[in-house]
């Protein structure tokens, strides 16, 4: 039963033209993931993108050089995400999650 579930999800896919289960734009998983790999611009490489052309690997260890000063704390400190140190970055988050839990229960 199970088969027939997964063979009503499948069609072409439109770059490598194998029936897949299609995740985006007409493209089955792989292709979709290969379609957003780029060259980084750092290491050369030909990986996924996370942002700014680099691969996340590079963006994170090159965010580590680049200190900016934290939009939540103000202190100095390597860019993490949002104009924020990791420590804000994630203590907001964890304040979001938290709130919005509160919001569900009350
Ligand atoms: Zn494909
Ligand atoms: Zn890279
Ligand atoms: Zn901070």
């Amino acid at each position: 039963m199970a088969d027939l579930n997964v063979k009503s999800v499948m069609h072409r896919c439109a770059f490598c033209g194998n029936i897949r289960v299609l995740v985006a734009k007409g493209l089955c998983r792989q292709c979709y993931k290969s379609s957003l790999k780029r060259d980084c611009s750092n290491c050369g490489k030909f990986r996924l993108m996370h942002a700014r052309g680099l691969c996340s690997n590079c963006y994170h260890s090159l965010g580590v050089n680049r200190h900016v000063v934290c939009a939540s704390c103000g202190f100095s400190l390597p860019h993490y995400a949002r104009g924020m140190c990791r420590n804000c970055y994630n203590r907001k988050l964890i304040y979001a999650l938290r709130k919005k839990h509160k919001k569900d229960v009350s």
